[in-house]
């Protein structure tokens, strides 16, 4: 099968690449066109995910593409975006009918639950899958929450519990296509996007969490010139999770472990999160990061390098 036919027969679907309300051109020509609102701003990811790294080589290809669209589009859900299209570079080993069509169904499943159609993207062939997704979301003008605006007296909240992807982990490396319920929060990492919308209005930061609590909270302290106290006893562990390894081993996952995908941030008051610690103000630059209370831990969090 020629590129072309590829592309037009795989990512060119009305369930996968239909035109939405600020999409005047899609998929086909060289460029996609969006038109952007007044008074409105795009926010931009992207992100790559390697076969074996990120996924394991055998996993199903309908939960390869829920997993990757899934985190993509957490990046908007962090900054409260509304989602309005991706794009999509995929390298490809081989040929596979059936592995695109069940590929293209995960991304069909997730860009319709979340309202973000593909647009566009490129189409190679290469030794190891890669696929790279940018997502393209909008935000009030000025408004977007970024990782910079916590202050001391501030609350530390997350919208929900931690850990279970990176509980997962075992289960998939052993069986890459286990149904096992933590699995399928490995799988299908739902982005917090209404969740970000509604935190606009009164959250002073916010951040996706990729790397573990600890690791993406010190972003915020960093960007922010603030210190966090976390209290462990508040952290928010699944009952699956704890079904499945011990105590001290799920919390070891909530703070460290990758793949969570809630939203952490920092807000005066709450509205529906889950309250887990306070802001307070450092005393230099060293001093601007997290203190966890009753825990003791090394490692910090998932890192390439
Ligand atoms: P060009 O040669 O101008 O870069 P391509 O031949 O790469 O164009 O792509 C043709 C059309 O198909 C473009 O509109 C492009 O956005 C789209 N496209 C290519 N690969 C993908 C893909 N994996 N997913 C979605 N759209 C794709
Ligand atoms: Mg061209």
């Amino acid at each position: 099968m020629k590129e072309f036919e590829l592309i037009e027969r795989y990512f060119q679907q009305e369930s996968l690449s239909w035109l939405n309300a600020f999409t005047s051109l899609g998929i086909g020509d060289d460029c996609a066109i969006i038109n952007i609102p007044q008074e409105q701003a795009l926010c931009l990811s992207m992100d790559t995910l390697l076969e074996d790294v990120h996924f394991p080589k055998n996993a199903k290809p309908y939960d390869i593409a829920t997993r990757a669209l899934c985190v993509t589009l957490s990046d908007l859900a962090a900054m409260g975006a509304k989602p309005l299209g991706f794009t999509l570079a995929i390298r490809l080993p081989s040929f596979e009918a059936k592995w695109l069509e069940a590929f293209t169904q995960g991304l069909s499943f997730i860009a319709q639950k979340f309202h973000c159609p593909l647009i566009g993207g490129d189409t190679t062939k290469g030794p190891l899958l890669v696929i790279t997704i940018q997502v393209h979301g909008l935000t009030k003008k000025g408004k977007a929450l970024k990782r910079s605006g916590a202050k001391a007296g501030d609350k530390v909240y997350v919208s929900g519990n931690l850990g279970d992807s990176a509980g997962a982990l075992d289960i998939v490396l052993k069986e890459p296509r286990s149904t096992h319920v933590l699995a399928q929060r490995f799988n299908q990492p739902l982005p917090k996007i209404e969740f970000g919308q509604n935190l606009m209005t009164y959250a002073s930061s916010c951040i996706d969490i990729s790397d573990g609590l600890v690791q993406d909270l010190n972003h915020i302290c960093k960007k922010s010139q603030v210190a966090m106290k976390i209290d462990r006893h508040k952290i928010p562990l699944s009952q699956n999770l704890l079904a499945h390894c011990s105590e001290q081993q799920a919390l070891k996952f909530a703070l460290t472990g990758g793949d969570d995908y809630q939203l952490a941030y920092t807000a005066n008051h709450c509205e529906n999160g889950i309250y887990i610690g306070e802001v307070m103000t450092a005393l230099d630059s060293e001093d601007a990061k997290v203190s966890i209370l009753g825990a003791d831990f090394k490692q910090s969090g998932f890192q390439h390098f």
